[in-house]
């Protein structure tokens, strides 16, 4: 029997796997979700003995039941090639008594690459599978590294075409380079005059349009979703957590059963959700602590039971994570109200209306396995500097965020012993400026790319070929938009 998914906001119409990752989001808005989460029934002796790609599906074919075996290992095998630097595909790194769990050695040195390599292949399978004859345009909104991540994946994929809405003002300049220096003829990138909340918001709305979807399906296309609101982008994700587990017991550092705890630095709650997911398949994690930046709105609602996005709107070095609306976190909300539709929608239309909702006792006591903290711009600069020093090993800051909010939940907790895995989403490369300047703010006159070639010396780490690659690449995207006129540019460039 297959496992079904369902929406979030109505329970009644049950969707396959295939189904809901070719949809993205559903109709009424809300999320997909699995009807149970399957266990990981399979014993640790044989994970060890497995390799990433083996490891993927022996965790995505639990979720995705209707995927024949072939089309599964057919999606893995194309996403976990040689596009990553690594044989293991996701290292681990022990550095100053946690293990940094490595997800940047895909193409674009973001965690992202880690779902986003493969959901063009499980999307395109879907649409097999389901008999869909329109094309497939992804939209998605980008704080940044999601943006490059879609468009390195969905890339002359046949069947589809790719937008990306990214705020203009609100991204690196080496994100940016790398979008805008995009190949492929499907690919389009606009920067939006706005944050990413209303990038998102846009994105968003164009899904609920309905009189937009019939202009398009009379063209021959269809909307889906990248973002991580995919359970396509979710899914994949729970794999590593598994594989670092496994990697922890082969090399003897963890017992069999025994705990670890997770650090994930957090924006949309994606990653930490798939670690939670991990954890409710059977994987033995103890706390999944989930960081923020100075837009520490998650840490406001584990410590209150509030979930309150009136706030500024602040700026930081960890752009990735500069979030008011996690849009993942509905998947949790649902899931503590007991997988209670209506309790769910009612919450979510608050957020809506009041920019706020609060979650019930009953509900907030089913948050113990998450402990949330956040750090200053300073606190996360000075984590930098103090591991480099201490180790030699260099961090990106928004893995930097982990590491610092690591300490603090040590010092609140005095849980100092169990071993930890801190996710590492993003290669220093990929954020150089803020990271140098972190190590020594006399770094500041160099050029962006002298401090490339800095770092690759101080970090004794060779220089990543994506950042090569755009040394010298060519501007090929230039469009700039208000927020209202996101669809305009969307029927433009379908030529709808
Ligand atoms: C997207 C991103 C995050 C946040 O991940 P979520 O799944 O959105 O919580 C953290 N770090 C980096 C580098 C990212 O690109």
């Amino acid at each position: 029997m297959n496992l079904m998914y369902s929406s979030t906001r109505n329970d009644k119409v049950k969707f396959t796997a295939s189904e809901a990752i070719l949809k993205g989001l559903a109709d009424d808005g809300g999320l997909f979700v699995p009807e149970t989460i399957p266990a990981l029934d399979v014993p640790m002796e044989e994970l060890a003995k497995m390799d990433y790609r083996q490891t993927a599906y022996a965790v995505m074919s639990r979720f995705f039941t209707d995927f024949t075996e072939e089309e599964l290992k057919a999606c893995i095998d194309k996403a976990y090639d040689s596009k990553f630097d690594t044989e293991e595909i996701a290292p681990l790194v022990d550095a100053d008594g946690a293990y940094y769990l490595e997800l940047f050695h895909g193409p674009t040195i973001a965690f992202k690459d880690m779902a986003l390599s493969i959901l063009p292949h499980l999307l395109i399978t879907s649409a097999r599978k389901n008999n869909v004859k329109n094309d497939i345009v992804i939209l998605t909104a980008t704080s940044g590294d999601t943006g490059k991540a879609a468009l390195a994946g969905f890339a002359d994929v046949e069947g589809t075409k790719i937008i990306v809405f990214y705020p203009k003002n609100g991204v690196s300049p080496i994100q940016e380079k790398q979008m805008v220096t995009q190949k492929g003829a499907n690919t389009f990138v606009v920067g939006i005059k706005g944050n990413f909340d209303q990038a998102q918001t846009g994105v968003k709305q164009m899904f609920n349009d309905s009189a937009l979807e019939a202009e398009l399906d009379a063209a021959g296309y269809q909307f889906s979703s990248a973002n991580s609101i995919n359970i396509g982008r979710l899914i994949p994700q729970v794999a590593y957590y598994v594989y670092a587990y496994s990697r922890l017991y082969k090399n003897g550092v963890i017992a069999k059963d025994e705990k670890i705890n997770v650090v994930v630095p957090t924006g949309n709650f994606g990653n930490i959700l798939a670690a939670f997911y991990a954890k409710n398949m059977g994987l033995p994690i103890a706390k999944l602590i989930c960081a923020s930046n100075e837009n520490k709105v998650l840490f406001d609602f584990f410590s209150t039971g509030t979930y309150d996005k009136n706030r500024e709107f602040i700026l930081t070095s960890s752009p990735s994570m500069d979030i008011l609306i996690s849009s993942n976190l509905e998947r949790l909300i649902y899931r503590i109200a007991g997988n209670d539709v209506e309790k769910n929608k009612k919450m979510m239309e608050e957020l809506v209306t009041e920019g706020k909702y609060e979650i019930t006792d009953e509900m907030k006591a089913q948050l113990s396995d998450f402990y949330g903290n956040y750090t200053s711009e300073a606190e996360t600069a000075e984590t930098i500097r103090n591991l480099y020093e201490d180790s030699g090993y260099i961090i990106d800051t928004h893995t930097a965020v982990a590491s610092a909010v690591y300490k603090k939940y040590k010092k609140d907790t005095c849980d100092t012993d169990t071993k930890t895995i801190i996710a590492s989403t993003a290669s220093p490369f990929k954020f150089t400026r803020s990271v140098m300047d972190a190590i020594n703010p006399e770094y500041d006159k160099m050029t962006d790319f002298e401090l490339v070639d800095e770092l690759s010396k101080i970090g004794n780490v060779a220089v990543p070929q994506a950042i090569e690659d755009i040394r010298s690449a060519e501007i090929l995207h230039d469009t700039v938009c208000e927020v209202d006129e996101m669809p305009q540019v969307v029927k433009k460039f379908l030529g709808v």
